[in-house]
């Protein structure tokens, strides 16, 4: 039984949100809105697509900062990860792991910081913002502008400029096609499931739209918290049904 187990199991959980929302400023738009791009007035270009994630599923295995370097890099250093997983050693599950990813925000600080317009929607990709190393003058603007913490913009050391989540758009190491239509290395690896994607737009004023319960039945059979009773005894009945077990 992993350390994360025996915090579930003593019962001594605490089920209170990181407080990682800083940002207040944005647009608001409720859940329920299908993610839109540029019209024909130039309005807001909103990105296609939102990684969601489920952090009482991870496990911090960090497969998903591999990944993400390795399809970008070509080499598996979570220095150039674009998704972050904070482990705190002293938490209790589910708060000894936050899963820090882009949010693609509605109105991206990022995007408004830089001064050379590296940092741009990407209408080949769903307008996901990216950053083009080219353009990139590495004042790091970005960086300190991203409202959240950490920043979703890193540095790239390696090369000397900003870079941030662009939903895997432009993967040279994979033989995948990314971006809000394709595959997204994190989803694809993470072994949990903890990870997934949606073309709604998450309430942005909200710091939990970005946080699902991915965990499904298996994991309510565990004895996993977080889930409705009733519902939970409706879905274990038609799984009775349906096997002709018992529980
Ligand atoms: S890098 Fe930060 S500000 Fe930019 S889209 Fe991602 S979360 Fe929003
Ligand atoms: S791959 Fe999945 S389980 Fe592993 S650290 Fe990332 S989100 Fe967590």
């Amino acid at each position: 039984m992993n350390k994360r187990d025996q915090h579930h199991t003593t019962g001594s959980i605490k089920f209170s949100r990181r407080d990682f929302m800083k940002f207040s400023g944005m647009t608001i738009l409720s859940a329920g809105i299908v993610g839109t791009h540029v019209d024909a007035l130039g309005k807001q270009q909103v990105t296609w697509g939102f990684l969601l994630v489920d952090m009482k599923k991870c496990q911090g295995c960090t497969s998903c900062m591999l990944a993400c370097s390795l399809v970008h890099h070509g080499v598996e250093n979570p220095s150039l990860a674009r998704i972050q997983i904070l482990q705190n050693p002293y938490g209790s599950w589910p708060d000894d792991l936050t899963i820090a990813q882009c949010r693609q925000c509605v109105e991206p600080a990022c995007v408004a910081a830089c001064p050379v317009g590296a940092l741009a929607p990407d209408p080949e990709f769903g307008n996901v913002t990216r950053v083009d190393a080219s353009k990139c003058i590495g004042c790091k603007s970005c960086i300190a502008a991203c409202p959240y913490t950490p920043s979703r913009p890193v540095w790239n050391f390696t090369e000397g400029h900003s870079q941030k989540c662009d939903l895997c758009a432009y993967t040279p190491y994979w033989n995948e096609t990314g971006g809000p239509e394709g595959k997204k290395a994190c989803v694809e690896m993470c072994p949990l499931g903890a990870i997934t994607f949606t073309k709604i737009v998450p309430d942005q004023n909200r710091e939990d739209s970005y946080t699902v319960n991915l965990r499904g039945l298996p994991w309510a059979r565990l004895g996993y918290p977080g889930w409705d009773t009733p519902l939970l005894d409706t879905l274990f009945a038609s799984a009775r049904k349906r096997t002709g077990g018992g529980r």
